[in-house]
């Protein structure tokens, strides 16, 4: 059943019950095959790898929320990715957005390079950049928006008419935005990808990935490579995620509602040389944002002053963790040039302008007094003598 209200799907989407006793949550088939009443009887479950009931209910979810055809849950969001790349053939080539995560540029560039499956990097803000780009051995554009981690935004209509003018697919990594801020197979995209770990999980307690797909030709291909490849999600976590999704609304308005006055505030300590979040008025490409997302989300970048120590900041924080990830109710900081994006090399990285000053913040949903407080603390301390 298709609810046209985001609230009430992030609850009753997809299976919304057990079907056998009714009871309100779908239960954990911890089981990895299944009892066949015959041979050559095409039963509806077999081995839980080509497919397990609590994955299937978390995929039927999955598909409902990002307006796909189906969707395909997988251990990580890097599993994910595979499969989508598995898609391809040597010769083919990719065009990945700059600034895209360092795990997909590094899976590109370190393990199918060996199979032959070429990418290059091109500013997907730029169309005319883009449309040149597009030689005869592309085969899809792959794109963040708002991209990690200076948050670029690509214009998804624009990027998926342009894709489908010259016959190659669109492709959409939404795991900062999620479905409730933004859909991008609404815009024409062909395949949305999901780090799960990240917002949909939303409690850092559990790696997990998905794939929404907006054709049954991609979606029967891809069910394909999944079987085949077998990096399937769990039952348990398929279970977790289905959980975490009731809540993801309520989580994602505190996190933006967070993020966007730390934004503000942000903006105007003596210690922020520049601030990157698409919420902002005066960012670039804040409209075609604002027309694509619900609002600006909850991930914000930020240069110190050269006056400032990186290092001391980090360590003054109290409240505020330095950590890998984001997505999560605790707010996260990271050192995206020596983290998120160390394995992109230096020259590249401050081309793109990932500095060693950068400051990647994942808002948490606390007290938005209290993060104000330990950033305002920890900044201050952290003026050079
Ligand atoms: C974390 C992340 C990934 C990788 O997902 P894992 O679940 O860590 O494998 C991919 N894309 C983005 C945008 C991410 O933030």
């Amino acid at each position: 059943m298709n609810y046209r209200n985001i609230d009430t799907a992030l609850i009753h989407g997809g299976v919304s019950s057990d079907p056998l006793t009714k009871a309100v949550n779908v239960p954990v088939y911890l089981t990895s095959t299944f009892g066949q009443s015959g041979l050559r009887t095409a039963p509806q479950w077999e081995y839980s790898r080509t497919g397990n009931p609590t994955r299937a209910a978390l995929e039927a979810l999955l598909a409902e929320l990002e307006h796909g055809d189906r969707a395909f849950a997988f251990a990580s969001g890097m599993a994910a990715i595979t499969a989508v790349l598995m898609l391809f053939k040597s010769g083919d080539r990719i065009l990945i957005s700059k600034n895209v995560y360092g795990g997909t540029f590094r899976v590109l560039d370190k393990v199918f390079n060996a199979f032959k499956l070429h990418y290059a990097i091109v500013d997907t803000q730029n169309e005319q950049e883009l449309d040149k780009a597009i030689t005869k051995d592309v085969k899809a554009v792959f794109i963040e928006t708002p991209a990690n981690p200076l948050l670029t935004v690509t214009d998804l209509k624009a990027t998926a008419e342009l894709a489908h003018r010259h016959g190659i697919l669109a492709i959409a990594d939404n795991t900062f935005m999620t479905p409730y801020l933004q859909r991008p197979i609404d815009f024409g995209f062909d395949l949305v990808i999901h780090s799960a770990t990240k917002y949909l999980g939303g409690h850092s307690d559990l790696i997990a990935g998905a794939v929404i797909s907006a054709s049954k030709e991609l979606s029967e291909r891809l069910a394909f490579i999944q079987n085949s490849t077998g990096g399937v999600l769990d039952p348990f976590n398929s279970y977790l995620l289905i959980r975490s999704i009731k809540t993801l609304g309520v989580r994602m308005d505190r996190h933006t509602d967070n993020a966007q006055a730390l934004a503000s505030f942000l903006r105007t300590d003596r210690a922020v040389k520049k601030i990157y979040y698409p919420g902002l008025e005066d960012f670039p490409l804040h409209e075609i944002h604002m027309r694509q997302a619900k609002n600006g989300g909850a991930m914000i970048s930020f240069e110190l002053r050269p006056e400032y120590d990186i290092e001391s900041f980090f360590k003054n924080l109290k409240l505020i963790t330095l950590a890998e990830s984001l997505g999560g109710v605790e707010s996260l900081v990271c050192h995206p040039a020596s983290m998120t994006h160390a394995s992109i090399p230096k020259d590249l990285r401050e081309q793109l302008g990932i500095t060693e000053n950068l400051v990647r913040l994942s808002v948490g949903i606390e007290d938005l007094s209290d993060l104000k407080a330990d950033l305002t603390q920890a900044l201050a301390k952290s003026l050079k003598a």
